[in-house]
């Protein structure tokens, strides 16, 4: 079996082996790699964490494991910034904890493209933003951004209510319940659900803008699903 992916995670297994979990952009796969943590090993760094790879797998009697990987993209820029380091981290656990192999098709397109941008010095928190949207998108957690979540009016929005699950508009506002939200706020919000994979990058918002959302979306997922994202930590501390 051929296939190429990104791999999302390595797992020592053994003395030098390693289980490997790949994103395709048709599923999750996941391989047993022989000898791939030696230091002499040949295919060992094609399943280095976020590496895209061409990966040659054989059937053995435990499964699937490793014939041959080759490195087609190691985004080797990203391991020389700290900033990018900390969202890498921050893309892997989100697609850890919230993507199913069936979500693959899906997200797997925004992870290549945030790793490309990332590699090619875009914007660290535009991209860990734009991803995270994605991934509650692809994972059933959206927000709804198109219209009022009480009443279905797409104009006069005022507000989104993480509680509700969406915009707000003037007529629903309850000044008990919500809290009203700039302009650039609802803008943000909604072009981060919205944006498609080829325009990625046209838009490079504030680093300050990026946290405050980050931080409100990782509070709305732990309430919504009780997942705590400890890699936010370290985000919030570059
Ligand atoms: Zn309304």
């Amino acid at each position: 079996m051929e296939f190429e992916g990104i791999v999302i995670r390595l797992t020592p297994f053994r003395d030098h082996d390693a289980m490997v979990t790949v994103l395709s952009s048709d599923k999750i796969r996941s391989f047993l790699a022989r000898g791939a943590l030696k230091y002499e090993s040949k295919s060992g760094p094609s399943v280095n964490i976020y590496t895209k790879s061409r990966f040659q797998l054989m059937r053995g009697k435990e499964g699937y494991a490793l014939r041959n990987g080759e490195i087609l993209d190691s985004f080797q820029n990203i391991k020389t910034n700290i900033d990018c380091l900390a969202v890498e981290d921050f893309l892997g656990e989100l697609t850890n904890k919230l993507i199913q192999s069936d979500d693959a098709p899906e997200i797997y397109p925004f992870l290549e493209k945030s790793l490309t941008l990332l590699d090619k010095g875009f914007s660290p928190f535009t991209v860990a933003l734009i991803y995270f949207a994605k991934v509650l998108m692809v994972s059933g957690y959206s927000l709804n951004v198109d219209s009022c979540q009480i009443c279905g009016k797409k104009d006069q929005i005022v507000a989104l209510s993480y509680k509700d699950g969406g915009f707000i508009c003037r007529d629903c506002f309850s000044p008990l319940k919500h809290a009203k939200w700039d302009v650039n706020k609802l803008k943000m919000i909604r072009y981060i659900f919205k944006v498609d994979v080829d325009n990625f990058n046209k838009v490079d918002f504030p680093k300050e803008d990026c946290l405050v959302l980050i931080n409100e979306l990782s509070k709305f997922i732990d309430d919504i699903a009780q997942l705590n994202l400890k890699s936010i930590e370290l985000l919030k501390k570059i």
